[in-house]
């Protein structure tokens, strides 16, 4: 038993950004890692998963186009028989969700979610994980465990970069289950944006204090090339979309700068952000827990910056 096993997740013809990040934290470890391409035709999405760290892409052909559940179940298992890799890594996704946590319990693998942390003790591999709402972390050992399957916390790791020159191979499944299957995708609302992948987020909570004050601040982040995000009471009362909340409970980001104005820094809020490249925070409060992960602060009425940032986008 040995090696890396990397699940790809992939999503209408495009690779999910977590699937390199898998291939980072096998980096980490330093073990040879195969990559499975679970897919109609995983010849097309090869290419993308092909970077520095990959020794192998495993092909492996389904009927179906789109992620389902007990087909992934069955895929990854048959996967596992055939190769006997001693870590297996999935995100800490919706997808994977779906069929990870029932298949580490059916082969009775070491298992951990929202891994965040990685690291080797002697030969053992010991995780990190949040626990309490990121209240408390933990560190999590796996004894009596040889293999361990593991969900792997989306931006915790950045994705592996470089050409990579993995040789290809194929891998023959029986998929017998049929519990659901994709009829059609619907778009989102118009209007909506996807907040993870924004490299600014112009951020604002509680503190612009009134539904009305939003617009503002909508104004101002188009002019500063930023996209609007929230924490979670804005959404709470129905003055934003929930597409746009960070947090535990919303959506995990890493932009390259998150502009976070009137929010706390509440525990659940932080899970979703506190990796952002630099954190700049306006808070009246001296004290709020924002200014422990912010880069830069200011104790400031966030108002009153706006109108600064207004003049200089004017
Ligand atoms: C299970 C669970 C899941 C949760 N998930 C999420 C989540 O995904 N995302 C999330 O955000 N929250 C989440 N929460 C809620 C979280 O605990 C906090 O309640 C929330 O993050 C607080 O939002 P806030 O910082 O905007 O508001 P507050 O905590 O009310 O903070 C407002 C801040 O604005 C400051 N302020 C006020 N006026 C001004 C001003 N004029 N200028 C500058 N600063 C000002 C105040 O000093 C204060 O620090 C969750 C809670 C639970 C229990």
């Amino acid at each position: 038993m040995s090696g890396i096993l990397v699940i790809a997740e992939h999503l209408r013809g495009q690779v999910r950004p977590v699937t390199l990040e898998l291939v980072s934290v096998a980096k980490e470890l330093g073990d040879e890692t195969a990559v499975a391409v679970i897919a109609n035709d995983p010849a097309s999405l090869a290419d993308q998963v092909d970077v520095d760290g990959v020794a192998e892409i495993v092909s492996v052909k389904v009927d179906q186009d789109e992620f389902e559940n007990d087909v992934y179940r069955e895929a990854v298992e048959q996967l596992i028989s055939a190769r006997s890799p001693e870590v297996v890594l999935v995100g800490f996704t919706v997808n994977s969700m779906g069929f990870a946590p029932a298949l580490a319990a059916k082969l009775g693998l070491g298992f951990a979610s929202d891994v965040f942390g990685l690291r080797r003790d002697g030969e053992d591999l010991v995780a990190s994980r949040a626990f309490y709402g990121s209240k408390v972390n933990a560190e999590i050992g796996f004894p009596g465990h040889e293999r361990v399957l593991l969900m792997v916390r989306p931006t915790a790791w950045p994705p592996a970069e470089g050409a990579g020159s993995a040789v290809e191979a194929q891998l023959e499944v029986t998929i017998s289950g049929s519990q659901a299957r994709h009829k059609d995708f619907q778009e989102a609302a118009t209007g909506d944006v996807d907040i993870t992948t924004a490299d600014f987020l112009l951020s604002v909570g509680r503190g612009v204090g009134d539904k009305e004050n939003l617009g503002q601040f909508e104004d101002l982040a188009e002019r500063m090339g930023a996209t609007l995000s929230v924490s979670r009471p804005l959404v709470d009362q129905g003055w934003m979309p929930n597409s746009r909340q960070v947090g535990q409970s919303g959506k995990t980001v890493k932009p390259k700068v998150y502009l976070a104005l009137g929010i706390s820094g509440a525990v659940q809020h932080l899970a979703g952000m506190k990796t952002s490249g630099t954190i700049i925070a306006v808070n009246t409060d001296p004290e709020a827990a924002i200014f422990n992960v912010a880069h830069y602060g200011a104790v400031a009425d966030l108002f009153e910056v706006a109108e600064e940032l207004d003049k200089l986008y004017a």
